[in-house]
């Protein structure tokens, strides 16, 4: 048995030392490091024009869902619902907005790992990623002029998809005590409805859920920077992340932090109060663009968030006790914008990319969109709305979810360097 067993375990008393060695058995195997040829051609395939972007409810998606579904078989995990496909259909808001009422079969791929440890074993971590894209539907796309080409998402989220299939690949030879759930989400672009499912029907009791580990677009790491988001939803999470860093061969340089409400899966687990993390690389300039393709992904890269995450993971099953669960009081940005405020609709194409000037640079406007109509153009940087500085995309979505359709507000740009004020009226999304 490993001495880092022996720390938390000394709070029980011997006697539970013992015990946790009987029924251990072996040492645990160590854990191999992450392969980045297997990631990389994961996202080959998974981004590759032949899936036609992985559209929630479309053929190629399907394919997805199988591709994982084989890989899960392989390794010889066991499916939580028959050929690990846990089915459903998708009803998002937006397709009600356009008059499509019959929704779109499709379905999570959901695997299990069950713990080694009787003690623990009903506990579980569940590791998960999206796995759907935008296909050619340009509702969701930042490039509507691209029109129908296909979208195919590599970073968003073949990249996380491929980081699940990672770790199941690696934390199962390890005999983890508490058991692990490979959970791969469709409809996740339609509004979070592959992993809203889940939670509505989760395949074990939602309370035996000890965390959710989130992986949504990790396949560009630049400059070290690693984004984890929910940091601050159980009280363990930072001390947990600062030691894994520190065993990195190369650490990374975090940031993140706060409340587990975010535009990405990891929303509906806090939302059922499990604590959460979100891995992120950061948003970039293809990202919601055809332009998003595996010639992009730094695979290398993606590797050494799966080995942090592995580490992560690991620690979590090491601990003597569950986490200490926090709930924010104050609702959230994105819980504010996942609610009523989502309905509100300018219509701007933000550049993803950060840029060097204060405020929010567009790439263009849709045809039509209360942004064209109140005169707003590609190019302009967006530094004032309705009387709130804009910095960023951040800050900018802040103002926006303060006002609801039918709202006129003022909007100060930087057209060629110079202020011009505008006045635009807020439009209803999908409507
Ligand atoms: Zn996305």
């Amino acid at each position: 048995m490993s001495t880092r067993y022996l720390r938390p375990l000394a709070a029980f008393g011997f006697a539970v030392l013992v015990s946790a060695c009987a029924s251990m058995g072996t040492h645990p195997a160590a854990a191999k490091p992450a392969d980045s040829t297997v990631i990389q051609s994961d996202i080959a395939y998974l981004a590759s024009d032949r899936l036609e972007g992985r559209l929630t409810g479309t053929p190629g998606n399907d394919s997805a869902a199988a591709y994982i579904a084989r890989r899960y078989a392989k390794l010889g995990l066991k499916p939580a619902s028959p050929g690990y496909l846990q089915k459903f259909v998708a009803r998002s808001a937006a397709d009600a907005h356009a008059g499509i009422t019959q929704g779109r079969p499709t379905q999570n791929v959901i695997a299990i790992l069950p713990g080694s440890d009787p003690h623990f074993a009903g506990q579980y971590i569940v590791v998960g990623a999206h796995f759907d894209h935008l296909g050619r539907d340009p509702q969701f796309a930042l490039d509507p002029e691209a029109k129908d080409a296909i979208r195919n998402g590599a970073d968003d989220n073949a990249s996380g998809t491929a980081a699940v299939m990672q770790l199941a690949r690696i934390l199962a030879p390890t005999h983890p005590r508490r058991s692990i759930i490979f959970a791969d989400f469709s409809g996740e672009e339609e509004g979070l409805l592959g992993s809203q499912w889940f939670v509505d029907h989760p395949p074990v009791p939602l309370d035996s859920i000890m965390a959710m580990v989130n992986f949504d677009m990790v396949g560009r790491l630049n400059n070290d920077k690693l984004i984890i988001y929910g940091t601050a939803t159980a009280t363990e999470f930072q001390a947990i992340l600062d030691s894994a860093n520190a065993k990195s061969v190369m650490p990374f340089k975090v940031s993140g932090g706060g409340d587990g409400f975010g535009s990405s899966d990891q929303s509906s687990f806090y939302a059922k109060n499990i604590p959460v993390l979100h891995f992120f690389t950061d948003l970039h300039s293809d990202y919601h663009r055809a332009t998003d393709d595996a010639d992009k992904i730094n695979s290398g890269g993606e590797a050494r968030v799966v080995d942090m995450a592995r580490r992560v993971i690991q620690s979590l099953d090491e601990m003597p006790t569950r986490l200490t669960f926090v709930r924010m009081t104050q609702p959230s940005r994105m819980a504010v914008s996942a609610s009523s405020g989502s309905q509100v609709y300018l219509g701007s194409v933000p550049d993803m990319a950060a840029g060097d000037t204060p405020g929010l640079k567009l790439t263009g406007v849709r045809p039509g969109s209360p942004a064209e109509l109140g005169g707003l153009k590609a190019d302009d940087i967006i530094v004032e709305f309705g009387g709130v500085k804009v910095t960023d995309l951040q800050s900018y979505s802040d103002a926006l979810y303060t006002h609801k359709p039918g709202d006129t507000v003022k909007v100060i740009v930087l057209r060629a360097g110079k202020p011009v004020e505008l006045t635009v009226t807020l439009g209803k999304r999908g409507g």
